[in-house]
């Protein structure tokens, strides 16, 4: 494969899910389209003066199927195209998109070119459908350029007239058409007549060279408190064999059940080697470890706040860092640092 000189070249991958479904002629069930026919689907794309190419996924899937090992191929993917194309559009299920954009937005150190995340409620070959739109508009998120300089060098998520930075996201509505909210980052761009870029709020590029990391760790898991949470539920997950860290959810600032047996579990578990991360159950808001009583012993015992940082963010994040194999305190220092604009902290 060849670059078009004097053109913007795009790559646009297709993972799967809805957005690239169009329904059977003959059992009239939605299935994926062959992008190989893109063109006839959507001869608009024409009227663009750029080259795109597509590269989809073998086989598609929907994205609650989504796994790490499909992470590591799409970087992969970008990683063997990067010099070849200036952007990249990510077609992939909405249901575990903010999950894929964290996880990349770690993988694809000193990115300096736009990687678009889309999708859509409804799919390409339904009428009213929000594809069209969030496709079309991505393309031109990626293609985007001012004084030979790409406008958004990081991994971001656009959907319903809103550009997002993709670890900041969570899937918050099933139904309506804006699905994704970044409840403690300000939007990239909106899209209405224009596309009105937020340049402040957007990654600078670093020029250096793309570091493509694919060593994830996978002995993570989450453990979302609820009033009334027993000794055997927090017992048995911190028994998983080989358990390194554990996201506990927990309430408003970073609050939890102040119970002696609870926090001696925690307390025992840190002290086998355990990292415990504090994230909030709220979509927007931070942890604030000793703003209450019922964090304090959080604090003292060795918890680590997570600050404002998504659960999808958190958990991609860990699996990064513990994959690179960082000493525990240079990972907790990690931990409370804002490395890919995933955190902020004041
Ligand atoms: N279940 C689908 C998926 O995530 C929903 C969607 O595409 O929005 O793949």
């Amino acid at each position: 494969m060849t670059r078009t000189e004097n053109k913007t070249n795009l790559l646009v991958i297709y993972t799967g899910g809805t957005i690239g479904m169009m329904k059977d002629p003959d059992s009239g069930a939605l299935v994926p389209f062959d992008f190989e026919h893109i063109y006839d689907q959507m001869p608009i794309l024409k009227n663009f003066d750029y080259r795109i190419d597509f590269h989809s996924f073998d086989p598609l899937i929907d994205s609650s199927n989504m796994k790490p090992s499909f992470w590591i191929r799409l970087a992969r993917i970008i990683e063997d195209n990067y010099e070849l194309y200036d952007g990249f559009v990510v077609l992939h299920g909405s249901d575990t998109m903010a999950y894929t954009a964290s996880a990349l937005s770690f993988m694809l150190e000193n990115l300096n070119k736009p990687v678009v995340f889309t999708g859509s409620q409804l799919p390409m070959g339904v009428i009213r459908t929000d594809g069209r739109e969030n496709f079309l508009a991505a393309i031109e998120i990626a293609a985007a350029k001012e004084e030979d300089t790409v406008v958004v060098p990081e991994v971001s998520i656009y959907f319903e007239n809103q550009l997002m930075r993709g670890n900041r996201t969570t899937k918050f509505n099933a139904e309506r058409f804006n699905a994704f909210v970044s409840g403690n980052y300000p939007l990239l761009a909106e899209v209405g007549v224009h596309i009105r870029y937020q340049y402040n709020n957007i990654l600078k590029p670093n020029f250096k060279k793309l570091k493509v990391h694919t060593q994830l760790d996978f002995n993570v898991t989450i453990l979302k408190l609820f009033p009334g949470i027993s000794e055997v539920v927090v017992k048995s997950t911190l028994s998983i064999p080989g358990l390194k860290a554990l996201i506990l959810e927990t309430f408003g600032s970073g609050n939890a059940p102040t119970d002696p047996w609870f926090i001696n579990c925690l307390e025992q578990a840190i002290q086998n080697g355990l990292l415990i991360l504090n994230v909030t159950q709220c979509k927007s808001g931070s942890v604030d470890i000793g703003k209450y009583e019922t964090s304090l012993d959080l604090g003292r015992i060795g918890v680590v706040g997570g600050f404002d940082i998504t659960t999808e963010s958190a958990l991609a994040k860990l699996m990064y860092l513990i994959g690179e194999g960082y000493p525990k305190e240079r990972l907790t220092e990690l931990l409370q640092t804002s490395i890919r604009g995933e955190m902020t902290i004041e």
